[in-house]
């Protein structure tokens, strides 16, 4: 079976722990591979390693930087199907889906490439007489980034390019359960010509987590994940002096008006629902039926679900993947049963779903009537199970936002421009959709949520993760008195 290793200083590095995590094809349940979880001394070995090539990669020049950034996104586009393949592979996504996954990586690359710009800094002439004032945006030093499964390969390339951009260097920790596709990544990065230890990878569990959060020499830690463990990684690094951004899990609203396109709104409930079968920190997870929607919307969302084709993501036909595990998929299973015995409506039951396959396969599922106070509610279910929760006026689905403890995501959906705008100001939410149901904003504006789906101040990606891998430092200058210089200058113009 294969052995999946570290990537080190530009080469494989093979793992001493003695410790593997099985890697599954989710679509047929087999074992393909194994995974090195590495000790305390192979992150140690990453972290130096990317600690040297600081000294150099921090002083090369913008232009530099900038030709090996393009050069990574020219070869991130070209292998594009490969990653794609490794992604429906391991995470078990289908390929629109894999290939949709690369495309917003590559948006965060191509953002990058503006580094010259992103990293002007800012300039006061004449502050005061004789003074001029700039503020210039250094590197952090060793960056780390430690990244969840849903996402193998977008999610470190929302924070490698603008790191590396920046002048850092970078150890990445992918998800444990799908880490090919990261590793690819990580080539073509060093095929691009990125001297070895401006990124390395290395793969583990909480205790190459743990020695990233407390380890000297890394200065800053940039997480997505669940909610406790985004909370534990931003408390860990923090008290450790670290800057730490940990992005977490989310319960996205869509909130349907009377007025809204209700088939329009269909669609989107049912993509944005059981696409990458849930497995979506912007998944729509709730949909708040207003008023008369409720009842037509749920029978147009019923007639879609009996449409949509669950599949292995290798079969052209498939429109829907299996699910990451087997735990995970008998783990969303039971939401089913449970949010039936709190008294929700079973539209659609998945569990009834036949799959062909020992895959991690689950139906799609709707739940109806669905109250506040249910744990299919409370809970972050994370696969395809979506919940319909019916409120009589505009004022309650916003309440209901806000009451949520997550804000990642929320949208609406309506033909009234004074209801949508108000919605924009109302949702108590750190990304909006107007019509769009996952509203993951373009890689020059920044991605991240509110309350529980974010801890740290600072979002992902675009001008926010540059300002991340960054530290400002504002130089202050005086200058002699023209009137004191030793060449004619014409005083007094410009004093
Ligand atoms: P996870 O929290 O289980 O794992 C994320 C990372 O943390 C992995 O690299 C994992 O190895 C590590 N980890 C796991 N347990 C740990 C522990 N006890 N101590 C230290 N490190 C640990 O998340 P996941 O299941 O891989 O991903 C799904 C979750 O991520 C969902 O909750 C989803 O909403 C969230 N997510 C959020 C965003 C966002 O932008 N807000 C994006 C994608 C995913």
């Amino acid at each position: 079976m294969e052995t999946i290793h570290h990537f080190v200083d530009g080469a494989a590095m093979p793992c001493e722990s003695g410790r593997s995590h099985p890697v599954f094809n989710p679509a047929t349940g087999e074992q393909t591979a194994q995974v090195g979880l590495a000790g305390v001394d192979e992150v140690d070995a990453a972290v130096a390693s990317s600690a040297a090539a600081f000294e150099e990669w921090r002083h090369t020049s913008l232009a530099a930087r900038t030709k090996l950034m393009h050069g990574f996104r020219n070869l991130v586009e070209a292998n594009a199907a490969e990653i794609a393949a490794r992604l429906t592979a391991e995470h078990g996504k289908v390929p629109s889906d894999a290939l949709g996954e690369v495309a917003r990586g590559l948006e965060n690359i191509e953002f990058a490439c503006g580094l010259g710009d992103l990293l002007k800094g800012s300039y006061n002439s004449q502050a005061s007489g004789g003074i001029d004032v700039y503020t210039v945006r250094q590197p952090l030093g060793v960056v780390a980034g430690i990244t969840p499964f849903n996402f193998p390969a977008m999610v470190p390339l929302w924070m490698i390019p603008n790191a590396v951009a920046c002048g850092n260097t970078f150890v990445l920790k992918p998800s444990e359960r799908d880490p090919s596709a990261p590793l690819l990544v990580a080539e073509l990065f060093f095929e691009a010509g990125f001297p070895p230890g401006v990124l390395n990878v290395v793969n583990g569990d909480k205790v190459a987590v743990d020695r990233l959060l407390t380890h000297p020499e890394v200065a800053a830690v940039s997480f997505v994940g669940s909610t406790p463990i985004a909370r534990y990684v931003y408390e860990t690094g923090t008290s450790a002096g670290k800057r730490v951004q940990a992005l977490a899990g989310a319960k996205n609203h869509m909130v349907v008006l009377p007025d809204a396109d209700l088939d329009l709104a269909a669609d989107a409930a049912v993509s944005a629902a059981y696409g990458s079968a849930g497995e979506r920190c912007m998944a729509v997870s709730v949909v708040v039926a207003v008023g008369d929607a409720g009842d037509p919307l749920v029978d147009a969302i019923r007639v879609r679900m009996d449409k949509l084709r669950i599949g292995p993501g290798d079969d052209p036909d498939s429109e829907m993947g299996p699910l990451i595990t087997r735990e995970h998929r008998d783990r969303v299973a039971g939401y089913v049963g449970i949010g039936a015995d709190e008294g929700a409506t079973v539209v659609m039951d998945g569990r009834e779903a036949v799959f062909d396959s020992d895959g991690f396969f689950l139906g799609v599922s709707l739940l109806d009537n669905v109250t506040p106070d249910m744990t299919v509610y409370r809970d972050e279910i994370f696969g395809p199970v979506l919940c319909v929760v019916r409120s009589d006026t505009y004022h309650e689905a916003v309440d209901l936002i806000e009451q949520n403890p997550w804000g990642n995501g929320a949208a609406i959906f309506t033909r009234d421009g004074g209801a949508a705008r108000q919605f924009q100001l109302d949702a108590d939410a750190g990304m909006v959709g107007i019509n769009v149901p996952i509203p993951v904003p373009v890689g020059c504006h920044s991605f991240g949520g509110w309350k529980n789906s974010l801890f740290g101040d600072t979002h992902m990606y675009g001008p926010e993760g540059i300002h991340f891998f960054t530290k400002a430092k504002a130089i202050t200058t005086r200058w002699p008195d023209p009137a004191d210089s030793a060449v004619d200058l014409g005083f007094p113009r410009n004093r």
